[in-house]
């Protein structure tokens, strides 16, 4: 399951900067994935509850935040959103030529501990 190494990355950033802003318990962590990754919330979830035990995460409450995959055309330049992925063709011109835009994200929004 691969939103295990996902997540796996994102408690050891968590715990090392909690550990130096002095933060003992960290309550609530906010995520931003994108489509791009492919993972599901449901996993993401379930990951985080099992790598977050008997750690300063345990029993945080866990956000998602989903960022859709969108191209910009290197053609006409137009932002779209990409349905038959990985088939990237502008609905606008046509062109086969785009750059990705948004869905690659995977970080850590914020955290709140105390
Ligand atoms: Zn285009």
């Amino acid at each position: 399951m691969h939103e295990i190494s996902l997540i796996h990355g994102l408690i050891e950033m968590v715990k090392e900067s909690a550990a130096d802003h002095g933060i003992s318990h960290v309550d609530h962590v906010r995520l931003v994935i994108g489509e791009w990754h492919g993972a599901l919330s449901q996993a993401l979830n379930f990951a985080f509850k099992v790598l977050t035990r008997d750690t300063i995460c345990e029993g945080a409450v866990l956000e998602i935040e989903k960022r859709s995959i969108r191209y910009c055309c290197q053609s006409c330049s137009k932002e779209f959103m990409v349905l038959q992925w990985p088939y990237v063709i502008c609905p606008f011109c046509g062109a086969q030529i785009a750059e990705l835009k948004q869905g690659k994200e995977l970080y850590v929004d914020y955290y709140e501990g105390e």
